[in-house]
């Protein structure tokens, strides 16, 4: 009969790329069963995200099916995610991720919520909050306009919406129909900080943040408000959104908030005859500026019509057609972004970073 050695030894040989040790070592493997012919075990990994999860799964299956003995092998993947070191804020939240951009019209909303929603596809516990009170527009985009979320006055708590699996909560459910638009700054502050520390958010593995555009005091009160993990900068390829996106980029690195990465957004336009796409606003800025920061794209994001009216119906292109190409980059960009977390979360586990932060 095959021995638990054996099969640890056999598995030793999956290398993970962002932490470069083997699975075994990283203390991966769990639950090893064996039943005369028959093999099973669990690989629990960093992030249910995690972007190599079907290779490690083949591999798995490949290494330990050639051992002598072994007749059949049921692997579970399985997933618990590492929260930001010391630095929980929220009750519950393991990590704060925030979307953010130079300026508004960037798609920094429409990139936050398909984000969120193609992190719950993989089965992470995932709340989108809205931050941008001047102009929510999570609840148009997440189908949810006109719901009101429940509240609790004696205790002060307030529960959040769920659909397509992500928990949020907006000024937008709160308060009439543009009536913050009037609201001066002190009121502002007030609601966002009640956003903040009222929400009863239950366990979450990702919490993302939509900010204001921008990069004022607001931008940098709230970062120093909630202890943010790390922060995805929106961007369009143009010059002057570039300039905007390096001074959030800044702003992030004064605050000692670590930039995840960059995301290009309008990157290309697709012709919706013809399907060809042109480099409207031109090309690799946002290149030459995450290398200029020694971070790195985390994708291009073309402009593309079915995106756009997708997220003006309130079902966003990730839940309304996940098999689409444009959902595959949201998909692949939030499996970037878990990935950016857990290396992040286990630098003990001695890696080498290339973030700032
Ligand atoms: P921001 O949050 O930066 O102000 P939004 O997410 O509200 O920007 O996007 C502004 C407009 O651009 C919206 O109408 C949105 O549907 C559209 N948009 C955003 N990203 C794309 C894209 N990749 N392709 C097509 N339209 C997009």
């Amino acid at each position: 009969m095959v021995a638990e050695s054996d099969i640890l030894k056999a598995l030793s040989i999956i290398i993970d790329p962002d932490f470069n040790k083997d699975i075994v070592s990283l203390g991966f493997v769990k639950n090893i069963l064996i039943d005369g012919g028959k093999v099973a075990f669990t690989i629990e990994l960093t992030t249910p995200a995690c972007p190599v999860k079907e290779e490690f799964r083949r591999q798995a299956d490949e290494a330990v099916s050639a051992l002598s003995g072994v007749e059949a092998v049921d692997i579970t993947m399985s997933s618990k995610v590492t929260a930001s070191q010391g630095k929980q804020g929220i009750p519950g939240v393991a990590n704060i991720i925030a979307v953010a951009s130079g300026k508004g019209g960037v798609g920094k909303s429409t990139t936050a919520v398909n984000l969120a929603v193609a992190m719950a596809q993989t089965g992470a516990r995932v709340g989108l909050l809205d931050a941008d009170i001047y102009g929510p527009s999570v609840p148009r985009m997440m189908g949810l306009a006109g719901y009101k979320p429940e509240i609790d006055h004696e205790n002060k708590s307030i529960f959040p919406l769920e659909n397509y699996g992500v928990k949020t909560i907006s000024i937008g459910y709160l308060v009439e129909d543009d009536q913050a638009m009037i609201w001066r700054g002190p009121m502002v502050a007030s609601a966002l900080g009640q956003l903040l520390t009222d929400v009863v958010w239950g366990e979450l593995d990702y919490l993302f943040i939509d900010m204001p555009p921008g990069t004022g005091d607001a931008q940098l009160t709230l970062t120093q408000k909630v202890p943010v993990t790390g922060t995805v900068m929106v961007t369009t390829p143009q010059d002057i959104a570039l300039l905007d996106c390096r001074k959030g980029i800044e702003m992030f690195k004064k605050a000692r908030v670590a930039t995840l990465g960059i995301v290009e957004n309008m990157s290309q336009f697709i012709c919706p005859h013809c399907g060809e796409s042109s480099p409207i606003f031109a090309e690799g800025g946002a290149e030459r500026l995450s290398l200029e920061y020694k971070t790195e794209v985390l994708a291009h994001i073309p402009l593309d019509m079915s995106i756009r009216i997708k997220a003006d119906e309130g079902t966003p292109i990730v839940a309304a057609v996940p098999d689409s190409e444009q959902a595959k980059i949201y998909q692949a960009l939030a499996g970037e972004v878990a990935r950016k977390i857990s290396i992040l979360n286990n630098r003990k586990i001695d890696i080498p970073v290339i973030m700032q932060g």
